[in-house]
């Protein structure tokens, strides 16, 4: 079977970089380019040679039509706005599209949606395995521990992060109202400041912080009267999330469309 030809929307960003190294180390799978925004520096370079890699003739577009045209799949850790965009492009040509920015507004999720009819989207806020594992314990956790114990989200992030609660912690208090058969949004409690009156039972609560170069750590807590039970993740370095951003792109070869996450990559059930 020919190499996958992936390109990498926002190639020269934290992410960009770490996973045009991961395509070209993993077997099947080739460059087929990048895009960055309007206006950036990498712009017409080749895209192997911006991170150090012997070049291969496939660009950094300022069009990313241009780079669906180019590859089979595209990768994009870029912007809500950016991501929505380039899933339309992947509806229009029916190509694969893994999105792994974070941040997205309803409205946004839902364009996603639409685009997935005709496209095959893999969407998840974040692709480690490690986390989606995270996940599904999480789930199991809250049910098993019931209404007596107070549920809150601790992460912390790189100074350079924009959104809050990271994409990751919304998804691990998904994941702990699931277990308890509750919708985050009416339980959700994501900043606390000033006089917040006592906590209310049956609240998932978050907690933020920002910070030097922290790659992503996530705990959630469980906490009764007399015990407490804490769930933590520390992500090391970004491998962990191109690894898994590469492995999407290639099980979604062949797939049909649809709107997909990390735990059917990865065959979990839900
Ligand atoms: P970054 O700012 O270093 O990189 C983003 C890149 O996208 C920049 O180079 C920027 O110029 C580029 N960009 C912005 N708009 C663009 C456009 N319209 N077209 C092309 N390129 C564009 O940020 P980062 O740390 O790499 O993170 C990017 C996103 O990925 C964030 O939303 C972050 O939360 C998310 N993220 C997700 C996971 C995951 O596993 N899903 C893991 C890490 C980061």
């Amino acid at each position: 079977m020919a190499d996958l030809r992936i390109g990498v929307a926002g190639c020269a960003g934290r992410m960009g970089q770490t996973l045009l190294k991961q395509i070209a180390a993993t077997p099947g799978c080739a460059i087929g380019g990048g895009t960055e925004r309007p206006g950036h520096a990498a712009i017409g370079q080749d895209a192997a040679a911006l991170v150090g890699l012997k070049a291969t003739g496939a660009r950094v577009f300022y069009d990313p039509a241009a780079l669906f045209d180019a590859c089979d799949a595209v990768i994009d850790f870029t912007a809500p706005e950016a991501t929505v965009r380039h899933a339309a492009l992947a509806a229009g040509r029916r190509k694969i599209l893994i999105a792994g920015t974070t941040g997205l507004k309803p409205e946004q999720e839902q364009a996603l949606r639409m685009a997935a009819v005709t496209a095959t989207i893999v969407y998840a806020a974040n692709m480690s395995v490690g986390v989606n594992v995270l996940l599904q314990v999480t789930k199991q956790v809250a049910a098993l521990l019931g209404p007596d114990f107070d549920i809150e989200v601790l992460e912390m992030h790189h100074k350079h992060k924009v959104d809050a609660p990271s994409g990751t912690a919304l998804a691990l208090g998904r994941a702990a109202a699931a277990g308890r058969k509750v919708k985050l949004d009416e339980v959700a409690v994501r900043a606390r400041d000033g006089i917040t009156g006592a906590r209310k039972a049956g609240d998932i609560g978050f907690a933020t912080l920002r910070g030097g170069s922290v790659v992503g750590d996530h705990t959630v807590m469980f906490a009764s009267d007399s015990e407490r039970i804490e769930l933590t993740h520390k992500a090391q370095d970004r491998s962990l999330f191109s690894s898994g951003a590469v492995r999407a792109a290639l099980w979604a070869r062949g797939k049909p469309a649809g709107l997909y996450g990390m735990n059917d990559v990865l065959g979990f059930k839900d």
